[in-house]
């Protein structure tokens, strides 16, 4: 409700989705999900006079049919223009009844699911965003959007995470955030210089801000040509020291001591 409040101009979508659904009134443990949930949007879309929703597409978020919501809406949309204009009511009927298969769709429209899937991916709603987390899905042992056998372990945060740069990226500034937060990870991750040692002039002082044992990989390689560098730890326990003595006024930080239990806690 929180997130309702903070974004009233979705109500009415909502509305309507969570209205679809009464009207569905489906045994819920013999129908697909994602064709719930597609229909429930596609409702939202085809009445098309919500504040918010733009058209429906298949996204991050929502990359494959099997995702439902705006993506299954998306595809229901393209049968309905290409294959059969009645499409949404008798997949609606086939699920009411609870005779719904993927054969459904053959029947309806003389091509296979897969097959109607393959020829929607050719549409500008099918996304780029959509496509390149369906590929490293697919890259990582996933088939129609689900783990398979063949998953990997991590596979499925490293989806995650790919999904949450696609969608910081749309917002605005996003690409800028998204690039800026990778550069660092790899700063942090690999342990990369910023800038060839060389390119740092012999008479320079350097300081990397973090520290790791054994010294970041930044301190190393400016110490080699006898520049002067420090890493991380000389500001943790300046930092450390300022803040002792503003807690005891007119005490001294023992930055000696203080500097020797961080050489020890990273054995330095
Ligand atoms: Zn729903």
């Amino acid at each position: 409700m929180d997130w309702l409040t903070n974004s009233p101009e979705e109500l009415d979508a909502y509305l309507v989705h969570e209205m679809a659904h009464v009207a569905q009134n489906y045994a819920w443990w013999r129908t697909p999900p994602h064709w719930t949930e597609g229909l429930a949007d596609y409702a939202t879309y085809k009445l098309g006079y919500t504040n918010a929703w733009r058209c429906a597409q298949c996204s991050a978020m929502y990359p494959h049919y099997t995702s439902g919501y705006s993506c299954a809406a998306a595809f229901l949309f393209f049968v309905e223009a290409d294959y059969n204009a009645q499409i949404a009511a008798q997949l609606n009927q086939k699920l009411r009844r609870g005779k719904y298969s993927d054969a459904f769709f053959k029947d309806a429209t003389g091509i296979e699911l897969r097959e109607l899937w393959k020829a929607f991916q050719k549409t500008p709603a099918f996304t780029s965003s959509a496509a390149d987390i369906l590929k490293m899905e697919e890259s990582l042992g996933y088939v129609n959007g689900k783990p398979t056998a063949k998953t990997k372990s991590g596979a499925a945060q490293k989806i995650a995470q790919a999904r949450s740069y696609a969608i910081i990226e749309q917002q605005p500034g996003g690409a800028v955030i998204v690039s800026a937060y990778q550069f660092l990870k790899s700063l942090r991750d690999n342990d990369q210089l910023p800038l060839a040692a060389e390119q740092v002039s012999p008479g320079a002082a350097g300081l990397d801000l973090v520290y790791r044992r054994g010294g970041t990989a930044w301190v190393r390689a400016l110490s080699k040509g006898g520049r002067r560098i420090s890493d991380g730890r000389t500001m943790l326990v300046a930092q450390g020291a300022a803040a002792f003595e503003r807690f005891f006024p007119g005490v001294h930080a023992p930055v000696e001591v203080m500097r020797a239990a961080v050489e020890r806690a990273l054995r330095a």
